[in-house]
This record gives structure tokens, C-alpha cells and sequence, in this order.
């Protein structure tokens, strides 16, 4: 089939760009390493803390992201043979579209554009600073105290990431109940 793929954004969406990447490179190959060498004691290597440079995990984290930028690149479609449009997408009648100016018509359109944060609603939020996926990792600087709200898998991650690289964290979860 001929396809067209319209991104407006960064290749690779938020998996490669704000989410299972990052997350997964601060994760496990930063904070993993944190907490190897201070937990190295009792198998005959000597614990030690490390000296986290946080700036330079913010950099792996985005070597990390580079390194794996190719497999979702324009480059890489074209080469597959579908034509990669980078611009906003907008329907003008069923099943024609209009990006970059140009007009596509198809006769099957697969919705695929993600979802992106909100900001709940939480008395003062609007009044502090405050991080979703789409900022978190650019953040060169170590958090003193990371406040985590919700305990999901992304709010855990980030919590153990954190504290495995020296920030003290507090993560707040409204429901008594275990997750299912
Ligand atoms: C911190 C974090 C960690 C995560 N870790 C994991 C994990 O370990 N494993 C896992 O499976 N999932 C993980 N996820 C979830 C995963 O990132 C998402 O489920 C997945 O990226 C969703 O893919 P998608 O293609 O549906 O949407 P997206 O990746 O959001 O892609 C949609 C794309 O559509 C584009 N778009 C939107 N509207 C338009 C328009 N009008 N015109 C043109 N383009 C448009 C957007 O720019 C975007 O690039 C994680 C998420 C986060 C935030």
C-alpha cells in the first residue's frame, strides 16, 4: 500500500522522545549504576557512593535518545517507502487531509497523534513550578526534594530513579487501595 505518515512534531513521539527513553536510560543505566556501586558490598567489591553529575546523566540520557533517533528518523520511513510529511495535520472532508500544504487523499486514515500530559486539578498547582514527561527530561540539575504525585508506574519510576541518584523524594498517592 502507499503510505503517508504526517508528524508535527518530533519523530519517534513521545516513546523515544519523552517517555519509555528517557525514562528507561535514566533508569536503568544511571540510577541502576548508582545503586550497584553503593550496594556493591557482599560480593567482594567494595561499596562506595558515587559522585552523581547529574548534567552529565541529563547528557547520556540524550546520547541515549540520539543513538536510537535513526530507527524512527524520516530517513529510515522514506527508505521503506513511505512519504513522511513533517507538519500538522488537519482533516477538509472525509478522508482527505490537509499538512504542509499539501492535500492527501486516502481511503483508510489511522488516528494515531498520542496523548500529552494535563495538569490536573490540584489546589495551587498553577502557582509552582512543576514537571511533566514533556519537561522532566531536560532538567540538568538534581533535584534537592522531588515531590511525586501519583504512585503509577511512571511516578514510581521517576521516584527510584531520582532517589537512586541522591534526591530525596516523596511520593504522594490519594488511593488506599493496591493497584490491581
Ligand atoms: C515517562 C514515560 C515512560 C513510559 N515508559 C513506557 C514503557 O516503558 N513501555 C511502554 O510500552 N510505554 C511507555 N510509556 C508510554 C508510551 O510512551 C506511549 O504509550 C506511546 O509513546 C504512545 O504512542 P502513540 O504512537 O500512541 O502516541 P505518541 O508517541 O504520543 O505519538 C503521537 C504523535 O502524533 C503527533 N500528532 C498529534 N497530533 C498531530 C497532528 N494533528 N498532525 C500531525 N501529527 C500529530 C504527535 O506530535 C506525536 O508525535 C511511557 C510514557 C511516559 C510518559
Amino acid at each position: 500500500m502507499r503510505v503517508v505518515l504526517i508528524e508535527r512534531g518530533e519523530m519517534g513521539g513521545e516513546c523515544l522522545n519523552t517517555g519509555c527513553v528517557p525514562s528507561k536510560a535514566l533508569l536503568a543505566a544511571a540510577a541502576q549504576t548508582a545503586h550497584a556501586m553503593r550496594s556493591a558490598g557482599g560480593c567482594g567489591i567494595e561499596a562506595v557512593e558515587p559522585c552523581v553529575d547529574f548534567a552529565a546523566v541529563h547528557a547520556h540520557v540524550h546520547q541515549v535518545i540520539a543513538a536510537i533517533a535513526p530507527h524512527d528518523s524520516v530517513e529510515r520511513f522514506e527508505g521503506k517507502g513511505a512519504h513522511v510529511i513533517r507538519a500538522e495535520a488537519r482533516f477538509v472532508a472525509p478522508c482527505v487531509l490537509m499538512a504542509g500544504g499539501q492535500r492527501i487523499e486516502a481511503r483508510r486514515v489511522t488516528i494515531a497523534t498520542g496523548s500529552a500530559p494535563v495538569a490536573p486539578k490540584i489546589d495551587g498547582l498553577d502557582a509552582v513550578p512543576y514537571f511533566t514527561n514533556e519537561s522532566i527530561f531536560d532538567n540538568r540539575t538534581l533535584p534537592a526534594h522531588l515531590l511525586i504525585i501519583g504512585a503509577g508506574p511512571i511516578g514510581l519510576e521517576m521516584a527510584q530513579a531520582h532517589r537512586r541518584l541522591g534526591s530525596q523524594v516523596t511520593v504522594i498517592e490519594r488511593s488506599k487501595e493496591p493497584r490491581a
